[in-house]
């Protein structure tokens, strides 16, 4: 990597490590003002009663304890829900630090030798595949690890080419739905990926964290075919589907191969990832399935009627299989972004060259995304005015 300009800010007791990192950027969480807040894919949803009824009874003497290190609530919750065993659950803080394990963990980093193992650090280290319109946090992954990679991309339409990821690689990993697209893959495509990789003896990671909202007829989680794929890893956050972003919980699942994997890392890092707060809410919030559909269906009844809303006034809506709208306003977005602030509402702007068009909305409840349809007809009627 070529040194840019802002190494020059940063202070020289940084290690070579913190200078050459280009941090996320995660969207704005605003304190000064009220906003009605559609930037970051939370669900505008409470989570389920009985989860905060498992945090109130998880509140008591025993925080004096550290929590269980292999979180056995959360992964027998798991395996109840998906007929599938416990020890081929995970369970992290957040799906960001279960990444985070995860391309430590399965792909090669373009600088280690493992030390007495000839044969692999004499082999040239393959790039790993991603997606060059996806979730933000891939590369970033990849340069904390050094691991290198490469996007092939998207068709005009936001569509992933299952082709390109059964070529000869350093492993996979696809967002499905993807974001911020929204565009899911189907189950057949997902298998012939994680096929040619078993083939190819490298993994392949699903982020299913917008899979609950996937409701086409051949989309759905890859999680019943673990057995099949013992190199498919895959990775269900709980801060969108089960109302709990401020919680910070997730978990993976996956051969116990991989699971064990991820132990090694997280076990090389922090024992104690999970609190016991969130180990009992994730508990509580994988079993309380039928709460969960309900809310969840409501989500996608709002995301049609607002994506329908939205082409009535002029957007280039994508068909969205997640809790988000990818649509691209009539005029410029970046000013569309900045007139819905004014308005009071926070949506999400990516500003790079294939996505500068377009504006990530998250869906709120029906009342909100009424008012930001609202908002949007007057600002589209300000436009023609000018
Ligand atoms: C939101 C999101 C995550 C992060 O989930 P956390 O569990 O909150 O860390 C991971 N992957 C994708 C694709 C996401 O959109």
């Amino acid at each position: 990597m070529t040194p840019d300009k802002s190494l020059s800010a940063v202070p020289y007791y940084y290690s070579s490590l913190a200078c050459g990192l280009t941090p996320y950027v995660p969207g704005e969480q605003p304190k000064d003002r009220k906003f009605i807040k559609l930037n970051t894919n939370e669900n505008p949803y409470p989570p389920s009663p009985a989860v905060i009824e498992a945090i109130r009874n998880a509140a008591n003497e025993n925080l004096r304890l550290y929590p269980d290190p292999s979180c056995s609530v959360l992964r027998e919750a798991a395996a109840a829900r998906w007929g599938i065993k416990a020890e081929q659950v995970f369970g992290g803080n957040g799906s960001d630090e279960i990444l985070a394990f995860a391309f430590a963990a399965f792909f090669n980093s373009a600088y280690s030798e493992r030390p007495g193992q000839q044969a692999v650090s004499a082999r040239s280290v393959e790039p790993i595949l991603f997606p060059n319109i996806s979730y933000s946090f891939y590369p970033v992954y990849a340069a904390l690890w050094n691991i290198p990679f490469k996007t092939p991309e998207l068709d005009r339409e936001f569509n992933i080419n299952p082709q390109d990821y059964k070529q000869n690689c350093g492993g996979v990993i696809l967002a499905n739905p993807n974001a911020p697209t929204g565009k899911a893959l189907g189950i057949k495509a997902l298998k012939e990926i994680a096929e040619a990789q078993l083939r190819n003896k490298k993994v392949f990671i699903v982020d299913e964290a917008y899979i609950e909202f996937a409701d086409s007829a051949d989309s759905g989680s890859m999680i019943p075919f673990i057995n099949e794929y013992p190199n498919m890893l895959i990775i269900h956050t709980l801060s969108k589907d089960a109302s709990l972003a401020g919680m910070r919980a997730a978990y993976a699942v996956g051969s116990e191969e991989l699971i064990g994997g991820l132990c090694r890392i997280r076990d090389s890092f922090n024992s104690y990832t999970m609190d016991r707060l969130a180990q009992a809410a994730s508990a509580a919030a994988i079993t309380d399935t039928a709460y969960y559909s309900e809310v969840n269906a409501k989500v996608c009844r709002t995301r049609e009627r607002t994506s329908a809303a939205l082409a009535d006034l002029g957007f280039k809506v994508i068909p969205s299989q997640a809790n988000f709208i990818f649509a691209s306003p009539p005029s410029d977005a970046i000013k569309f972004f900045a007139a819905l602030r004014e308005k009071g509402f926070l949506v999400r702007h990516f500003n790079r060259p294939l996505t500068k068009d377009w504006l990530r909305i998250s869906m709120g409840t029906d009342a909100e995304m009424d008012a930001l349809v609202q908002a949007c007809r007057q600002i589209i009627s300000e436009n023609n005015r000018k």
